[in-house]
């Protein structure tokens, strides 16, 4: 059976420009980036190389690129770092009630010892309102976080508003940009950050690599101490092969960007269309038109998301729902629910999300498939059959 995977907001197959230009650095480059001799310094050239490639595709400048281990690490180091070095100055941290765990969990963290977190809501699209935001600070307000696309809904969220009230407010701002670097224009200057978090595996590059970007000036605090890596700033042997392989993705997203960007927004806006006129009491999550070009998240009412994504696996198709399932108990998606989702439309929830290895046939396959699946499900249901 045909494989068709949608499911690229949770990762990306490695692209396998990205897989060779990695395999020098596990065997015949194998120095230590710290090392003075050849070896070493061939693996601390090409860490440098792959910084300056990721600073161009965001505008910033190389120095203010740090490797971490991922989007987690970089969206941790940029609220700890951040709420630790600014203690003195205040205490109060804003962020949005559909950022990513690694955001929401951080600030949970910060919150347990002292610090004052604002979480404000988003509307029935999942956007912040940037006036909330202004609304919000206060002379204690040392960070604002406000993530630059939903990796659930695809919502963009207008980043480059809250980056000027947060300038203007002298407050430091962090956006969580892992869904969209390597997709949509990401431009530090245009967008006012001072701090940015980049995943490698989001957008074919490996996974268990990522990076901040931090500008200069910015005060934080390290997270990992010992050896003089990073500039000081995160301490550890860089992982060589990975951080090649983000440059190439880096390098590669930014060559092919704008041609895919429309090519996937096309086969989006398909799906979605093909979806309402094929399933009813169907509807779209996120906002119509602020969203990434890959993201296609609807609900399905009178089913559960679980029991679409297993009947779509039997047809080879890879997707994902709004609910996660822990133990014995099925979580509804907290950004579903930050949009004003019952949670039962956060647990009949779909979401798709294209790369770029899908075709038009793939989107064909989706729409001559699930409306099957749907009407199977629904009979099975009572609440459908008293609704009809
Ligand atoms: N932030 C967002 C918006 C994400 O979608 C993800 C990954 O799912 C992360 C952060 C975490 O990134 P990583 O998997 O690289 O730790």
């Amino acid at each position: 059976m045909r494989r068709i995977y949608l499911d690229h907001a949770a990762t990306t197959p490695t692209r396998s420009e990205v897989v060779k230009a990695m395999l020098p650095y596990f065997t015949d480059a194998f120095g230590n980036p710290s090392s003075v001799y050849s070896y070493g310094q061939e693996a601390k050239g090409a860490i440098e190389e792959a910084r300056t490639k990721g600073a161009e595709l965001i505008g910033a400048r190389s120095e203010e690129i740090i490797f971490t281990s991922g989007g987690t690490e970089a969206d941790n180091f940029a609220l700890k770092g951040v709420a630790y070095a600014n203690e003195g100055k205040g205490n109060h941290i804003i962020t949005t009630s559909i950022e990513h765990h690694a955001v929401l969990e951080a600030c949970k963290f910060l919150e347990k010892r002292g610090f004052q977190i604002t979480c404000l809501p988003v509307d029935k699209y999942g956007l912040v309102d940037p006036d909330d935001v202004k609304r919000a600070i206060t002379d204690k307000t040392i960070l604002i976080s406000v993530m630059h696309a939903s990796n659930e809904v695809g919502t963009v969220e207008p980043v480059e508003k809250i980056g000027e009230i947060a300038k203007e407010a002298g407050v430091y701002f962090h956006s969580d940009a892992v869904q969209t670097v390597g997709h949509i224009p990401v431009d530090v200057d245009k967008l006012k950050v001072d701090l940015l978090a980049i995943s490698g595996h989001k957008f074919y590059g490996p996974k268990g690599v990522g990076a901040l970007y931090i500008r200069k000036g910015t005060k934080l605090v390290s997270l990992m101490h010992g050896g003089e890596q990073e500039k000081r700033r995160r301490a550890g042997t860089e992982n060589v092969p990975a951080i090649v392989g983000l440059g190439k993705a880096v390098e590669l997203a930014g060559q092919e960007m704008g041609k895919e960007t429309e090519r996937l927004a096309y086969l989006r806006d398909k799906l979605i269309k093909g979806l309402g006129e094929k399933i009813d009491h169907i509807r779209l999550n996120g906002h119509p038109k602020r969203r990434l070009p890959n993201n296609v998240n609807v609900s399905v009412d009178f089913v559960e998301g679980e029991s679409m994504l297993l009947n779509l696996d039997l047809e080879g198709i890879c997707a994902s729902t709004g609910s996660a399932c822990s133990s014995a108990s099925l979580e509804p998606s907290h950004v579903l629910l930050a949009l004003g989702l019952s949670p039962e439309q956060a647990h009949g929830s779909l979401r798709f999300t294209l790369g770029r290895e899908n075709t038009e046939a793939d989107i064909e396959r989706v729409l001559e498939v699930l409306p099957g699946i749907v009407a199977k499900l629904r009979a099975m249901s009572p609440l459908y059959k008293t609704k009809k």
